[in-house]
């Protein structure tokens, strides 16, 4: 049988968003050959965008086309099932909160979870250097909430009009409020232009304004800095023999199956997501590495984390035009913000627009249907007042047993078992679930009632958005996977990156974190590449 060897000094596993953070730096910093393996497809190039959106507004299609693997179908949540060129980030809404100081000493802080080897600052420049790299339209909120140390690199996306108004309701409740941090452009940036609210930010962009990997991909491509592989699914990392370091991957090219390919490099990083990354880890199990590679702590694949959120509907005595931006949000960071010694209920708090039961319609609501000025007299009488959708974030601290594990019962078409994912709250935040829920329900009332209006309804997602873990950083190789900087603790020369390394999921959208994580590992990878070269 024939086989392909493919030869380069860094090999990435996966293209999304942070590999993307970790290819530009090392591209940026180093000489180094980077290789960039995708088992998905290439993605639909910006110029279709535009025809792509409109198929979904029209049809309700997937606008991305084929970005799933046949026969993926996993257990568990659905995050982490877009595998294409850009990964899940293709389909992202570009919302880009920091975590907060408190999000790293949970420990020290709380009494609960565990506390992270690095420390916000630690982690400050790098959370600046992502927001450049991305793109951050942002509001410095006050200090106090919002601790930064440099300006955002673009001014923030103006509030509309109904979210200016939202504000000053919020205000009444003694809600300080500013605007969401989005990687979406406020002005042209990057060579992609300014945010023209066509307000189909998740799933699709038609004119690249938000930020997506992709166009970090064709500027390394086009500058010949990476060669990115798609279609071509790594299996299995391979251990030197009687070494402690990675020699090769082994993969399979979708469209040659039969053909093995070998993939060689000096160093590995893993940036295949918090799913793939644990189950390729696993899934490596050798001698040397009996339980998978990088296990020997047995912890890969467990402390899965997330947030869940509780969301509601506010009716208020205030005009407003549904429909003029209902992506974009007002953000507070007030309630992430909790003294030493405070009993752990922190979430985060977002306002919207909300056009639910506000846009035309053809029937009243008895089933008449409604003909002429009838349908504007109708949507003018309904419009009256608006209506305010909230939506508070609540970090949920792992249990051990939140994990990814090997399901026997079910395989890939290569025979290789495929992922089982369950979370779980460690027991002191199944205790605080009832509390923190009922905490942010009786806040939604108390907004209400701050603004004359009504809470029209309330409910709780039991989905962890935002997933992370499986691969925990630490600095004790018995309790962790990787170090701070990602590297294995078990191989000098692997990393993991971003999203499976997080210790906890705070209360706040993760992935501008995963990036800052990334490019931290990045400078380390850098160095060793350096040191070697
Ligand atoms: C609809 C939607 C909206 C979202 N909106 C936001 C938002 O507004 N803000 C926010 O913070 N987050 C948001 N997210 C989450 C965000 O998209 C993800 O956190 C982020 O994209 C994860 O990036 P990643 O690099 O960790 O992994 P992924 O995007 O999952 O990338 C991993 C890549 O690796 C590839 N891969 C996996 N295994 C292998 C292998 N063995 N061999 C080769 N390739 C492999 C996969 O095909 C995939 O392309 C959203 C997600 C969705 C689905
Ligand atoms: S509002 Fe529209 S133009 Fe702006 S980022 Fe979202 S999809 Fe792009």
């Amino acid at each position: 049988m024939t086989r392909a060897v493919i030869e380069s000094d860094v090999c990435i596993v996966g293209s999304g968003i942070s590999a993307a953070m970790v290819a530009d730096r090392i591209a940026r910093t180093t000489s180094a050959k980077i290789l960039v393996v995708e088992a998905g497809d290439d993605t639909v190039p910006l110029p279709r965008r535009a025809a792509s959106r409109e198929r979904f507004l029209r049809y309700g299609e997937n606008p991305w086309g084929r970005d799933h693997l046949d026969g993926y179908e996993i257990e568990g949540p659905l995050q982490s099932r877009s595998m294409q060129v850009g990964g899940l980030a293709m389909h992202w809404g570009g919302v880009t909160p920091r975590f907060s100081p408190e999000d790293f000493k949970q420990r020290t802080l709380f009494g609960v979870g565990t506390d992270w080897p690095i420390s916000y600052d630690d982690l400050d420049p790098f959370y600046q250097e992502a927001e450049v790299v991305l793109g951050v339209a942002g509001e410095q909120g006050p200090s106090a909430m919002d601790p930064r140390s440099k300006r955002f690199p673009m001014p923030p996306l103006p509030l509309t009009y109904n979210l200016e108004l939202l504000k000053v309701w919020a205000a009444k409740a003694g809600i300080t409020m500013w605007s969401q941090p989005s990687s979406k452009n406020s002005v042209a940036y990057g060579g992609r232009p300014p945010c023209c609210r066509n307000d189909t930010c998740s799933p699709i962009c038609p004119i690249g304004a938000k930020y997506s990997p992709d166009f970090t991909w064709n500027a390394l491509r086009s500058a010949n800095r990476i060669r990115l592989v798609p279609r071509t699914l790594v299996r299995k990392l391979v251990l030197e023999s009687g070494r402690k370091n990675i020699s090769h991957a082994v993969a399979v090219n979708r469209d040659r199956p039969n053909e093995p390919v070998e993939l060689h490099a000096k160093l590995f990083v893993v940036a295949a997501g918090y799913t793939w990354s644990s189950h390729l880890l696993l899934l490596s199990a050798q001698n040397g590495a009996p339980n998978g590679v990088a296990n020997s702590s047995g912890l890969v694949g467990k402390y899965l984390a997330g947030h869940r959120n509780v969301q509601g509907y506010v009716d208020l005595p205030i005009r407003l035009y549904p429909g003029i931006n209902e992506q974009h949000s007002l953000l507070t960071k007030q309630f992430m913000r909790r003294p030493k010694g405070s009993q752990y209920i922190r979430h985060d708090l977002r306002v919207w627009e909300s056009s639910v039961n506000k846009t035309p319609r053809l029937t009243d609501d008895s089933g008449s249907l409604m003909l002429g000025d009838a349908i504007l007299n109708d949507w003018r009488a309904r419009t009256q007042t608006g209506t305010a959708r909230v939506r508070a974030y609540y970090d949920v601290i792992p249990d051990r047993a939140s994990e990814l594990t090997l399901d026997p019962t079910r395989k890939n078409e290569w025979g290789d078992p495929l992922p089982k994912l369950s979370f779980r709250d460690a027991p002191e935040s199944a205790a605080l679930r009832g509390p923190t829920e009922e905490a942010i329900k009786t806040l939604f009332a108390d907004m209400a009632k701050a603004g004359d209006g009504k809470l029209l309804r309330t409910s709780v997602d039991n989905f962890q958005d935002h997933p992370s873990g499986g691969c925990r950083m630490g600095n004790d190789p018995e309790t962790s996977v990787v170090d701070s900087w990602g590297r294995a603790h078990d191989h000098e020369n692997l990393f993991i990156v971003g999203a499976p390394t997080c210790v906890s999921g705070s209360c706040a959208n993760a992935t501008l974190t995963f990036c800052a994580l990334s490019l931290r590992s990045a400078n380390e990878i850098g160095r060793t590449v350096k040191k070697s070269s």
